[in-house]
């Protein structure tokens, strides 16, 4: 389940939280997601902690400059056609997709400012626009770098147009003007072209620069022994951007580990054909070679990808770690297998880079905590120790082949069509509340409608004859009961009938219940029943009953926060239990059980909701014996379970719960027996009443030791909530 709480938020101060709201709304209005916002103030507090703290005072001037360069930027590619605008259009954007990017919000303050003042004497504010959307912590170099390294590319390398060539490598910008020229100096030295030539190459491959020049000498001696001919050695030079920059160890090993795979014999012209044609894949992986083996295994022998198209249009996938991709394998091939394939249908492997990002993660059905939990543990999981030891030992067996292209695209429609039943289905409630509702307006009360008509006499009957079965003694006795001594308060669904629940008569219980069974202090509903039932009624006990299975409990759980509508708004409070307590949750399987442990944390926040009541408390500093109890009510057998009482704390000794054996103990009792054996039939009132009064002889004698019990029956109760969530 997503959770938009920061990590930061945990140990942030009070003055950081409350601003909280507003950061969010600020990063909504530049088009962040909740998620994303969340994201981006953990990687900034990653580097600046106070700059999260003062986001408004630090961040957003910053976020808003930069934004005014990007705003450049993005004027002038409409005009050019507007290409490029689909990949990147916000620097919210760019923050989001690029961790180290944050560190641009996170500078010290005036850093930002300075650096795009001094840069934008030579560059135009579009083109740093652009360098921002790419790669936004360029901004995090020294200020007197980036404008030397401009005026250096102009006047020596005599580029024309730098706008372009800082687009294409923003690294050039952080490097120092005297170690560029040192590789310029060598490079040209080392390849020994005409000059025209070498200017070129550097032209289009200006992160040539930003190799050390031993390296680059040694990367062409190497290359000058595969490619005797040097018009051929130029060519493939010119293609390759990368084969300059590598290490002899990394070419070498490379090629070490192709002419083993494939058996390509010692001085055979394939590994040059090879390189030739697919130099920059050759220079971007690193082949180490144990487990490459392993990683080519699993991609030709389980996801049946040829070993040559993993060399070749695969090459570049190949980077990533063999338990990553087969983390990430196992979650694509079953949660979403029409990832493992192109459009057409070929195999396709961009979901080893891919799957983390969004458009896959939506697919996956995933958030990127949890994508990263799964690819991170799963290795040393079981499962997973067995399948990497087996591939590593040369077997793939117990792997799981994906489905074949047919099979997924029949899965993905599926999906699709159960994704659109839930969404006709709350279309459909939605439309009927509609209707109902303007089915009263128009027949102004009076039900119009034929079948609503006839429901409600088919009602209007029943009741009729319900009141004569009872009998007129029935309602006699009914106004005769003036002792109530127990509040109800539990959700409306309809299948917990309060006052049955407990063995009492319709006229023993004073009755709240709401969806959710929520009594939070902003619910004036709530608030006014607990202060008559407490001043005016008097009532010695308030049970707070949530039960299994509840409906509202479970919205909370997985309606997302943004969802419209007013049962979303209700359940925010069971929501914000579920977030302080998303550890202890995650920790129970997905589903029911997690459902069940809210609906028992739900209790326990309301019944501590219900204790810092101000009524209750005053009821407590005057030494008015009242007890709360917080129950679950179990659907499916009738049972309550005692969650919490403050029974024996505020209300010495224990009344009526604990005179008829339930709740004295967080065990489940049949209830409705259970009341009759020990009472009998009629309301338990005269023993509660002694003891009641007990408590209250009590309390006249030592005012202060009420409150005191019932501080210390509050302690007991935040100490029971944090057991439930931690512990269990
Ligand atoms: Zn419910």
């Amino acid at each position: 389940m997503p959770v938009c709480l920061p990590a930061w938020c945990k140990d942030q101060t009070q003055a950081a939280l409350d601003g909280l709201p507003a950061t969010f709304e600020w990063c909504r209005s530049r088009g962040l997601t909740g998620l994303q916002t969340a994201q981006l103030l953990d990687d900034i507090a990653k580097t600046q902690r106070d700059s999260v703290v003062q986001f408004a005072v630090l961040v957003q001037p910053v976020w808003q400059l930069m934004d005014s360069y990007v705003a450049a930027w993005a004027a002038q590619q409409q005009q050019a056609g507007g290409s490029k605008l689909r990949k990147h259009i916000s620097l919210a954007e760019a923050l989001c997709g690029n961790a180290t990017a944050a560190e641009a919000l996170g500078m010290p303050p005036g850093h930002v400012e300075a650096w795009l003042a001094a840069v934008s004497q030579q560059l135009p504010a579009a083109a740093i626009g652009g360098l921002l959307l790419g790669k936004p912590h360029v901004v995090c170099g020294g200020l007197d770098k980036a404008p030397a390294v401009i005026s250096w590319a102009v006047n020596v390398l005599g580029v024309a147009d730098p706008a372009a060539l800082f687009a294409r490598s923003p690294g050039l910008l952080k490097f120092g003007v005297p170690a560029l020229q040192r590789n310029l100096d060598s490079l040209r030295q080392a390849l020994g072209w005409p000059a025209e030539q070498a200017q070129q190459l550097v032209l289009k491959q200006p992160v040539l620069l930003t190799s050390s020049p031993d390296t680059v000498q040694a990367a062409l001696a190497w290359l000058q022994q595969l490619f005797t001919d040097a018009a051929q050695l130029a060519g493939v030079i010119n293609r390759g951007t990368r084969l300059l920059g590598r290490s002899v160890q990394h070419l070498q090993g490379n090629a070490d580990y192709l002419r083993q795979a494939l058996g390509w014999q010692e001085g055979s012209s394939q590994l040059a054909a090879f390189v030739a044609a697919c130099p920059d894949g050759f220079a971007n992986v690193s082949l180490n070679l144990a487990d490459t083996q392993h990683k080519l295994r699993l991609l030709s022998e389980v996801v049946g990808v040829s070993t040559e198209d993993c060399l070749t249009s695969g090459m570049n996938y190949l980077n990533k770690r063999l338990v990553n991709i087969a983390a990430r394998y196992m979650l694509v091939q079953e949660r979403a297998p029409h990832l493992l394939y192109s459009r057409s249908g070929e195999p396709y492997l961009s979901w080893i880079v891919n799957a983390n990002k969004p458009q896959y993660l939506c697919c996956l059905d995933m958030s990127r905590d949890e994508f990263n939990a799964f690819v991170r543990g799963w290795p040393a999981s079981a499962e997973g120790r067995r399948l990497l030891a087996g591939l590593r030992a040369g077997s793939v067996e117990g792997w799981p082949r994906p489905p074949t292209w047919e099979e997924a695209q029949q899965q993905l429609q599926k999906a699709q069509e159960q994704q659109q039943q839930v969404e006709l289905r709350i279309l459909l409630s939605r439309r009927l509340v509609k209707l109902i509702d303007m089915t009263h307006k128009t027949c102004g009360g009076s039900c119009a409608s034929e079948q609503l008509r006839a429901g409600l006499e088919a009602r209007l009957a029943a009741n009729k004859a319900w009141a004569a079965e009872k009998g007129a003694a029935y309602f006699e006795n009914l106004q005769g009961i003036h002792n109530i001594e127990v509040l109800w308060i539990g959700c409306s669904d309809a299948r917990v009938p309060a006052n049955e629940l407990i063995g009492l008569k319709p006229g023993e219980v004073f009755v709240a219940r709401n969806v959710g069974n929520l009594a939070t202090h902003k619910d004036m509903n709530i608030m006014a029943c607990i202060e008559y039932a407490v001043q005016v009624l008097k009532v010695k006990h308030i049970v707070l009953c949530g039960h299994y299975g509840c409906d509202a409990v479970q919205s909370a759980l997985t309606m997302p926060c943004k969802t419209e509508g007013l049962v979303s708004l209700w359940v925010q409070d069971i929501r914000d239990t579920r977030d302080r307590n998303v550890e202890a949750l995650r920790q129970l399987p997905p589903g029911r059980a997690q459902a069940d442990r809210l609906v028992e944390m739900n209790v326990l926040r309301q019944v501590c909701n219900v204790c810092t009541a101000p009524v209750v408390q005053q009821a407590w500093d005057a030494g008015q014996p009242l007890a709360v109890h917080g129950l679950v009510y179990s659907i499916s057998n009738g049972l309550l379970k005692c969650m919490y009482t403050t029974e024996g704390a505020a209300t010495q000794p224990g009344s009526f719960l604990k005179s008829n054996s339930f709740c004295s103990s967080p065990a489940s009792v049949a209830v409705p027996g259970s009341w009759a054996s020990s009472s009998g039939s009629s309301p338990p009132s005269v023993a509660a009443d002694d003891e009641g009064r007990a408590s209250e002889e009590g309390s006249v004698k030592d005012g202060s030791g009420s409150v005191k019990e019932a501080q210390k029956s509050l302690a007991a109760l935040s100490l029971a909530e944090e057991r439930l969530s931690y512990e269990l």
